[in-house]
């Protein structure tokens, strides 16, 4: 069989998932007998994207006018195009910046953060700074590997399976699903906070913790609540979930409505749309109204 091409091609990001990806250890070499890694900035010294490649995996979400450009050129070029890890697939962390006015985001940062000195906003030979948006926004999307950072097992079979030909599947299962504490039997008493020890054995939300678990997709083996620690979500929405962050509402609100009745959008968002914000209804909706500062 002869060898796909595969390039990963960066935006806005931290490089995590590329270190995912990376994180293969051995199992890399199973990889490469499959396809031919032609464009990583991590490991290759290859500046442009070549033309005609069969994968491109795509990190990180947009933020600045040259992302876009980036983006639109590694969709010329791929055959196959995939978002990689949650900025790529819903926004990530990032995209809750997208819950304030994007000059006083610039501002504060450049600005007012305590240790900058006269700070200014940069404003001459930079990209201009738009919202976090996941790529679906930009570009058509042929597959997604969730996750902050995404799994190298499934990065590793979901690249097998397309350089075979073969159309990838990721779980359809929450996380609840895989976890061993769960499910959850009875309402909390009372919403508890992280740095509040659990009890061992016992579901994360049924004693009080946030825990996404219920609305967001398996496949990281419920790592962090194996671990004592509430899912976050960062596998992003369950299969049939439209919206995690509103599931997740829905969900305490059954359970726990008199904590949450007091719910602030700016407060709580953090917790139900960590990674998913600039992907969610409300986002939508606050997009298309918002009157944007000059
Ligand atoms: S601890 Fe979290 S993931 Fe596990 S069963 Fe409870 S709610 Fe679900
Ligand atoms: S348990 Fe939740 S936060 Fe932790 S890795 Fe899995 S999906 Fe991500």
């Amino acid at each position: 069989m002869k060898k796909k091409k595969l390039a990963i091609v960066s935006l806005m990001s931290d490089g995590g998932c590329h270190v995912a990806f990376l994180d293969m250890h051995e199992n890399i070499l199973q990889l490469l007998q499959n396809v031919e890694l032609v464009h990583s900035y991590m490991v290759l010294d290859v500046r442009r994207i070549p033309d005609s490649v069969d994968i491109v995996l795509v990190e990180g979400g947009v933020r600045t006018s040259h992302d876009v450009e980036v983006l639109k050129e590694a969709r010329r070029k791929a055959k196959i195009l995939v978002a990689l890890g949650s900025c790529a697939c819903f926004g990530g962390i990032p995209g809750l910046s997208n819950l304030f006015d994007l000059y006083s985001s610039l501002k504060y940062v450049y600005e007012k953060t305590p240790t900058v000195i006269k700070g200014v906003i940069p404003r001459e030979n930079v990209p201009e700074v738009v919202g976090v948006s996941p790529i679906f926004r930009y570009v058509k999307v042929d597959f997604q590997i969730p996750g902050c950072p995404p799994e190298s097992k499934e990065i590793m079979e979901i690249i097998l399976s397309l350089a075979k030909g073969e159309k990838p599947t990721l779980p359809t299962k929450t996380v609840c699903d895989e976890c061993p504490l769960g499910p959850p039997r009875k309402k909390p008493s009372k919403l508890r906070r992280i740095f509040e020890p659990p009890k061992p054995s016992t579901c994360l939300l049924e004693q009080g913790y946030f825990c996404m678990g219920p609305v967001t997709r398996a496949g990281c083996g419920a790592k962090c609540p194996r671990a004592g620690i509430p899912c976050d979500g960062c596998r992003g929405p369950a299969s049939k979930i439209l919206d995690q962050g509103a599931a997740m509402l829905n969900t305490l609100a059954t359970i726990a409505y008199n904590t949450i009745k007091n719910f602030n959008l700016r407060t709580y968002s953090a917790y139900f749309y960590r990674y998913s914000f600039a992907s969610s209804l409300i986002e939508d909706l606050i997009r298309k109204t918002k009157v944007k500062k000059k």
